[in-house]
Order: C-alpha cells, then structure tokens, then sequence
C-alpha cells in the first residue's frame, strides 16, 4: 500500500485549500497509479508523503524522484501505520489509492483483500472527518460486476455474482467503500470524490497477481506461450497510467467534482485476442498463444464480465479531459520498460 502527502507553497486555482495561502496534498496508495501521482504531485510543488507496504509495488518505483525533499516515504500498511492519522490532519487532499489489486490476490487472499479495502477506507475517512480535507478515493470499474451494458455510465447498475464466488469480494468491498464515501459527504461533510479505474495499463505493474498486460509482454518477451484465458473474445478498455493520473489529480484539485463519481477510462474496446496478437506482432515473439479454459487460469466457476466499457462524457464535461495516450503507444512504453528490467 502507498501513501503520499504534498504540500504546495501556494493555493492553485480551483484547489479546495483549507487555510489560506497554504495548500498541500496527501495521497496514498497501493494501486501502481500512485507512483505516477506522486511524480506529478512532485512536478507541480507539492510535498508528498507516500504509504505503501509495497504488497503490489516497488519501492525502486519512485527511483527517479526518491532524493526529492519534498517527499516522504513510509514503507508501511495503512491499516498499522501510527501516524496515518497525522499525516491526514496535515494535509488538505488524499488521493486514497490503497486497495487489493489483482484476481489472483483477491482469489487467494479474500480476508486480506476485504480488510484493506474496507478497512483502509473507513480509517482514512475518519481522519478525514476529524481534518476536513478532501479525499479521493480510487474505485474500480469492478463495481458494474456482470453488467455488460456498452458503454457503462456512472449511474448503471452494478451486478454482482453470488457471495460463494469469492471474486465478487472485490467488486462489492470497493462498492462499499464508494458507499461509504459518498456517505461520509452528505453526513460529515467531508469533500470526497470517487474514481472508478477501467483497466489501468503502462510501465512498472506487476504481472505477478493476474493483470493481463505484463504477463502477456514478459510472456512475449520470454518466448512461452501468450496465455488468452476463455475464448478471448472478451472485450476491455485499457487506459494508459497517465491519462487515469490525469484525471485523478484534475479531479482532486476540482471542486465540482466532490461527492461525484467518475469514470476514468478511455473508449477504445479490444478483445483479450486482439490483444495477445498485438503484443505478440510489437515484441516480434515466436511465443504461440494459447487459450486456457477460466476455471484452470483461476478456479472452478469462475465468472468475469465479458465486455466493459466507459462512457467518459461525465469526465470530459467537467474536466475537458480527452485520452492522450493510444493502446499501442502504451504497449510499446511496456515493452521498453520489461525489456530493460531484463
Ligand atoms: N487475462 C488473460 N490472460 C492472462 C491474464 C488475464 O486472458 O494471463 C484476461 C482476463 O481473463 C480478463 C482480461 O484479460 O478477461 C483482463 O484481465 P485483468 O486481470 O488485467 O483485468 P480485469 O478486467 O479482469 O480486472
């Protein structure tokens, strides 16, 4: 888990300052975006503090900004670390990244992967309470379930599995932490703006816990077989990292945005095929790809939502905000960073 706190030395424009002159940011997260905010935050003036017990990152992650001053990093989980509360008293926004990330992880540790969830997100929003700073909070487009609707809007309904199908563990604690958000906002007052990430992809994720899109480069690059779990006609939208940084950071500094939730996202649909042959043509692999039945790639009767895709007009209304980066452009970014870690 991450954790990251910025302190900027003047209010910008549209920021929800709460003293005066003086601004500053906490954020903090175990999502790998977070790595990338920090670096923005940082890029833009303000202190940063970050939280992580590193179960989903690296430290070496924030190697190119780890010797600024304005940055403070505490390799601990959000669920011990004793100064969490005052770290959030001293700050004026949180970018609430920390969450269990991965099937894999949700599958093998469901306990874990609802603790931190809800857990993480009831702590930090106390503290928020008691300091009335904003809180961002990172949500995932697991929260539509099986809803396969094209494209998914904020106010479409989420569907979810039976509770006997431990995957939807995930989907319904992040739903509550949304809940709890929104919550926190009509009742206590507390400025909160909700995120929902759809397939976040771009240098430094790890591969290890299911994401699609490392695995199929390392595989690639290794030259073993592209493993397409299902028929591979299922359909995602990936956002490159920068553009779901973008709009995070935007929507934090944004007024308008509080007690909203937002798609963060970009439209361009591929199938999990199409995206293995990608991958495959830019790393110029040998590597066969093959197709692994769900219930062997994770456990018997498993269930996934077979398309998902955002509508983003909530998104580009409020914040003028276009997707930069091509799916394409992303993979070779992978590509490069995979292919230098060796
Ligand atoms: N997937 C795959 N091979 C892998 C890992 C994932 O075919 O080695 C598929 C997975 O079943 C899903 C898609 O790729 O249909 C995206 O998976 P990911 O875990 O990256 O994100 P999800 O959308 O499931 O949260």
């Amino acid at each position: 888990m991450a954790t990251a706190w910025t302190r900027s030395p003047r209010s910008a424009a549209g920021w929800p300052c709460r003293s005066g002159e003086a601004s500053s940011v906490w954020s903090y997260a175990k999502k790998w975006p977070s790595f990338y905010l920090t670096e923005a935050l940082l890029a833009a003036g303000h202190e940063v503090t970050v939280i992580d017990d590193l179960s989903t990152g690296r430290a070496s992650n924030l190697k190119a900004v780890e010797s600024n001053e304005r940055l403070t990093t505490r390799w601990a989980s959000i669920l011990q670390d004793e100064r969490l509360d005052k770290f959030i008293e001293q700050s004026d926004v949180v970018f609430h990244l920390a969450a269990a990330v991965g099937v894999r992880l949700i599958l093998e540790k469901p306990v874990d992967t609802i603790e931190a969830n809800v857990l993480g997100t009831d702590r930090v929003l106390k503290a928020a309470a008691r300091a009335q700073c904003t809180v961002v909070i990172a949500s995932t487009s697991e929260v539509y379930g099986k809803n396969e609707r094209v494209p998914l809007s904020e106010e479409d309904d989420g569907v979810f599995g039976p509770t006997v199908k431990s995957r939807w563990s995930y989907a319904v604690s992040k739903a509550i932490d949304e809940f709890l958000g929104l919550a926190y906002c009509r009742d206590r007052g507390v400025p909160v703006v909700i995120v929902r990430y759809f397939n976040t992809i771009g240098p430094r994720q790890v591969g290890r816990y299911g994401m699609v899109v490392p695995r199929f480069v390392r595989q690639a690059l290794a030259g073993e077989p592209i493993t397409v779990y299902g028929d591979g006609e299922q359909t995602r939208s990936f956002t490159d990292v920068q553009d779901t940084v973008r709009a995070t950071f935007g929507l934090g500094l944004h007024a308008a945005a509080v007690g909203q939730v937002f798609n963060v996202g970009n439209g361009h649909v591929v199938t999990i095929n199409e995206l293995a042959a990608k991958v495959k043509a830019l790393t110029e692999s040998r590597s066969e790809i093959v197709h692994v039945p769900f219930d062997r790639a994770y456990e018997a009767g498993f269930e996934e939502p077979r398309q998902r895709v955002p509508d983003i007009t909530k998104l580009r209304r409020t914040l003028d905000f276009t997707p930069a980066v091509d799916l394409e452009t992303t993979l070779r970014n992978v590509i490069e960073f995979e292919r230098r870690q060796g």
